[in-house]
């Protein structure tokens, strides 16, 4: 569990405590809350614990001993969490650290040919090719977390009943590749897969005139209508920009070009996305909006298991709305947009220049507008390289903080 703190973690750890003989937890890793890290190892004793840095984990090692739990192994900092992920007892990675520091480790655990449940959309957002790469080469099982591209997956054919792929045939291409990914074709030949749809809740200031959106504060960013999350996600759904990291997410899961997919605002979360068909079918995922769901189904995966969560009530759901984007208002889907096709290093770019744009947007040195006028002039200021290595994917991002935080330091957002 990379993230076992967290708001994915914590979802994921009540899955795994109701079925006590079928999952065992190896490690469980946090970065800073040592506390609710210390709880985690008392409940499910796994072998080991990660955090931060040496204070937190001098901390955690004499806690565990006064409560004779001595037996779990402490450790500390990033190569640590690269071990764990890779470790040969470990089958299943979920992969919950938030943002760019969730790059490695999960790679990691790519690399070793583990199960990867990925919930750290940015990690595949900034080394799309790369990562993709990697799982075809170490044949490890890529299964998307994020509600939406878990829909779309569940809603995908499936290998078994469409065999396989004739190449050259495909929409995109790479239909191989991707079958040996999630074995699942994107367009592949028979299947007849022409486009994928994207729900977005819309988040908390769908209806809001732009005028309003200057006085947003941190607190009304982070109340989700439909989601509980954790801040660095709450902040990109009400900006639109979560919704642009699963468009270059879903691009490089499913091989798709961003044109093949569309994003519709569905206010209610009960659809969590579609995929549509050449016959004129449109087949759509739904269910409670629940991150248990995903996370079962990644941990079941192919089967099916209870994860706890209510049963969808159509009557009480009642009406199910759909709209178009409004990317005047909420400009980030549309830099996100311009990232996949400009491809190489931008989404990379895009990514770290969003992570400090948030980051000051909840310390309040700019407003919630303020967002994509900082990314948007950060990514004027980048390079767009071929994204070939690890380092140069990993300058670039340090390029584009190091522009984002001169600008911030420059003017007011
Ligand atoms: P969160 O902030 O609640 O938890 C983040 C976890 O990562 C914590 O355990 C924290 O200790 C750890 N962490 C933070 N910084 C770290 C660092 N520098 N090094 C190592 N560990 C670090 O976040 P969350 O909402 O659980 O989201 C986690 C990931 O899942 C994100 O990438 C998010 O986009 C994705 N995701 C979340 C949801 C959701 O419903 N929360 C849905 C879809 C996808
Ligand atoms: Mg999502």
């Amino acid at each position: 569990m990379l993230g076992a703190t967290g708001s994915i973690g914590r979802s994921t750890l009540d899955v795994v405590a109701r079925y006590p003989d079928s999952y065992r937890l190896h490690a469980a890793t946090a970065q800073h809350s040592k506390e609710a890290l210390l709880e985690i190892c008392l409940r499910f004793r796994p072998r080991v614990a990660v955090i931060g840095t040496m204070e937190d984990a001098d901390w955690l090692r004499s806690r565990l001993r006064s409560a004779g739990a001595d037996d779990i192994e402490v450790t500390y900092g990033k190569s640590a969490l690269q071990e764990v992920s890779s470790a040969d007892a470990v089958d299943t990675v979920m992969a919950a650290i938030v943002g760019a520091a969730g790059l490695m480790p999960t790679l990691a655990a790519v690399e070793a040919g583990k199960r990867v449940l990925l919930a750290n959309k940015e990690s595949l957002v900034m080394s799309g090719a790369l990562f993709m790469d990697a799982v075809a080469r170490s044949g490890a099982t890529l299964l998307p977390i994020d509600s939406e591209h878990n829909a779309i997956y569940q809603c995908l054919p499936s290998q078994s009943v469409a065999g396989r792929p004739e190449t050259g045939q495909s929409v995109t291409g790479h239909a191989e590749r991707h079958l040996q990914v999630g074995q699942r074709g994107f367009g592949s030949a028979g299947q007849g897969v022409s486009r994928l749809l994207l729900t977005a809740s819309g988040g908390p200031f769908r209806e809001w005139p732009q005028e309003r959106l200057a006085s947003v504060t941190p607190e009304q960013a982070c109340a989700h209508p439909n989601w509980s999350m954790g801040r660095k996600i709450s902040v990109d759904s009400a900006t639109l920009m979560n919704k642009g990291l699963e468009l270059i997410e879903a691009c490089w899961l499913f091989d798709a070009s961003p044109r093949q997919v569309e994003i519709v605002v569905h206010p209610q979360s009960i659809i969590h996305s579609m995929v549509g068909y050449s016959d004129g079918s449109v087949i759509a995922q739904m269910g409670n909006p629940d991150m248990r769901t995903p996370i079962a189904y990644g941990l079941a995966w192919p089967d099916r298991i209870d994860a706890g969560v209510e049963p969808l009530d159509l009557f009480a759901v009642a009406r199910l709305d759909f709209e178009a984007p409004d990317e005047v208002r909420f400009p980030c889907l549309r830099l996100a947009r311009e990232a996949i096709e400009a491809g190489g290093t931008a989404p990379a770019s895009l990514n770290a220049a969003n992570e400090v744009a948030v980051a000051a947007f909840l310390e309040g040195r700019i407003s919630f507008p303020g967002i994509g006028g900082l990314i948007e002039e950060t990514l004027s200021a980048t390079r767009t390289r071929a994204a070939d290595s690890l380092d140069v994917i990993l300058c670039e991002d340090a390029e584009a903080r190091r522009i984002a935080e001169a600008l911030l330091q420059q003017r007011s957002f």
